[in-house]
């Protein structure tokens, strides 16, 4: 539609309002509508259709408080603009991640200094199988009383949080899911990853612009703090908040009385039985816990192997590229990679993961334990006890602790253990119909993989669709356009059923 039809119609409805002795159409209700613009040298300030004190910003802001007004503005144009806008701005994010991908993956390695840039690259070429405007289907109903269409609808502006394990694959997967249903958003990413979302961001905003009309869809802050949160949560416009990352940012996204989306922390057991196939397990294991040096939060944490076959698992891991850790030196890298504080562990001291080591590569573990590693080792493990550090942390490094167990009810009950009811992600190898049965009701996980790596649960070698946004404790699951949607109901009575 043009723009001379658009204000043609307002200005007719108001017309007709005003004879019927109505309110006329509020003129300001929907910012009038902005032509797409060719690429222009002056940064959005002639053209933009945001208000004048948040133009030309391309969604950064300083202030949470702004940044919550640019996309409450934006919200209510990209309402207006329709679904052909939400489906653009899908393309872009997908088309920019996988263009960017090289050049954002080295950038946000470079901020954070975790992970692998195989890995952070392929992360962001693969935000393509996330789910967007084609997902969200009304669902209909049709009967002797007419017929009943339910709509999933957007909510507003939603208040995001993003990890620093993954940055920009994080919030490009928000934004495809978040702006498909309809919404605008705000991010608070991690003040250690903030640099390279907010590179994204911009060039996100910056297309979409071009290619809309619309500046604000997606906002961030650029410098975001804990105030920076509180004041994005509290924000009248802010009505859903969606937050990715450990324990506290859920407790914290909780208590704000909004309803709140939270992909929260794993720590992903792993049972073996001597059904599996020890070479699949093995290479399964490798790829899914070295995954961008384990700083997935469905990657394989600690494995329980059938003692029977443990050994055999362990040999076939080695033929595959990892490197076993004798017990001097997994007592030597334990003693780097926790700090200890006794008085926290009921007599005994509470170990905490020394962040220094978090998505570090095997060499800088390797180094911390003493030992050489052949060049190209992916994973370095060793055998432990169930309450080990390793088992018992989510240490998000590329070791893994392997124990052996007696039977399956030994392995089901330290698996539980180690997920600290998380209801995150389990994995099994096995061919035992049975024992898969019997973890994946006592695990109760999000996500319960069967002889297969983690990312096969996220997509990735196994059916199904992508998203870096989890959500455990609350219950939506893997994320998708319609967990950002409010389902509305239209109803017509005794009519319109055309048989
Ligand atoms: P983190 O908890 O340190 O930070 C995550 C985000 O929360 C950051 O933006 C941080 O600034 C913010 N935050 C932390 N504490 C906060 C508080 N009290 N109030 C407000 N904001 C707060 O986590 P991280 O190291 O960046 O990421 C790793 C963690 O995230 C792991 O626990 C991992 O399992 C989890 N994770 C979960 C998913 C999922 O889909 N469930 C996906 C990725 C990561």
């Amino acid at each position: 539609m043009s723009t001379i039809n658009e204000s043609l119609i307002r200005d007719v409805v108001s017309e007709v309002l005003g004879r019927l002795g109505g309110s006329p159409a509020p003129k300001t209700s929907v910012p009038a509508p902005v032509p797409a613009q060719p690429s222009c040298s002056c940064n959005g300030q002639a053209h933009s259709s945001a208000s004048p004190g948040l133009r030309g910003k391309f969604g950064v802001f300083q202030d949470a408080n702004e940044a919550c007004a640019a996309a409450h503005e934006a919200f209510l144009q990209l309402q207006h603009k329709g679904v052909a806008a939400r489906r653009k701005i899908e393309e872009i994010v997908k088309t920019f991640a996988d263009k960017h991908a090289a050049e954002w993956g080295q950038l946000e390695l470079e901020e954070t200094r975790i992970g692998r840039l195989d890995h952070k690259i392929e992360k962001l070429q693969i935000i393509r199988l996330v789910p967007g405007v084609d997902w969200l289907r009304p669902d209909g109903h049709s009967g002797d009383h007419g017929i009943t269409l339910e709509e999933y609808t957007p909510f507003g502006v939603v208040g995001a949080v993003t990890p620093s394990t993954h940055s920009i694959p994080t919030l490009s997967g928000n934004v495809v899911n978040i702006a498909a249903a309809g919404n605008a958003m705000v991010f608070n990413p991690h003040p250690a990853a903030a640099h390279c979302a907010v590179t994204a961001v911009r060039a996100y905003n910056q297309a979409i612009y071009r290619e809309t009309g619309i500046e604000n869809v997606v906002c961030i802050i650029e410098q975001p703090t804990l105030d920076s949160f509180s004041a994005m949560c509290k924000h009248e416009a802010v009505r859903l908040l969606c937050v990715t990352g450990g324990p506290g940012v859920v407790a914290a996204a909780m208590q704000t009385g909004k309803r709140a989306i939270c992909a929260g922390p794993g720590n992903p057991p792993v049972y073996v039985d001597d059904t599996a196939c020890m070479k699949r397990a093995a290479k399964g294991i490798i790829a899914g816990a070295s995954y961008d040096n384990n700083l997935l939060c469905i990657g394989e944490k600690e494995v329980f192997a059938l003692e029977t076959i443990a050994d055999k698992l362990m040999a076939e891991m080695e033929r595959n590229g990892a490197v076993r850790l004798s017990s001097s030196q997994l007592d030597a890298l334990t003693k780097s990679a926790f700090t200890f504080q006794s008085g926290e562990g009921g007599g005994c001291p509470h170990a905490s993961v020394n962040r220094f080591f978090i998505g570090k590569d095997p060499g800088v573990l390797a180094q911390a334990a003493g030992v050489n590693l052949p060049s190209g080792t992916q994973l370095l493990f060793a055998e432990t006890d169930a309450q080990h550090p390793f088992v018992v942390e989510e240490q998000m490094m590329p070791f893994l602790p392997i124990v052996r167990v007696k039977s399956i009810e030994e392995g089901v009950a330290r698996s539980l253990e180690a997920e600290h009811g998380y209801k995150h992600t389990s994995i099994i190898h096995s061919h035992d119909v049975d024992a898969m049965t019997t973890m994946g009701r006592a695990l109760d996980t999000t996500l319960f993989i069967k002889n297969g790596p983690c990312m096969a649960g996220l997509g990735l070698g196994g059916e199904g669709y992508l998203s870096y946004s989890i959500a455990t404790p609350t219950g939506e699951g893997v994320t998708n356009p319609k967990t950002f949607c409010r389902v509305r109901r239209c109803v017509m009575v005794d009519n319109l059923r055309i048989y």
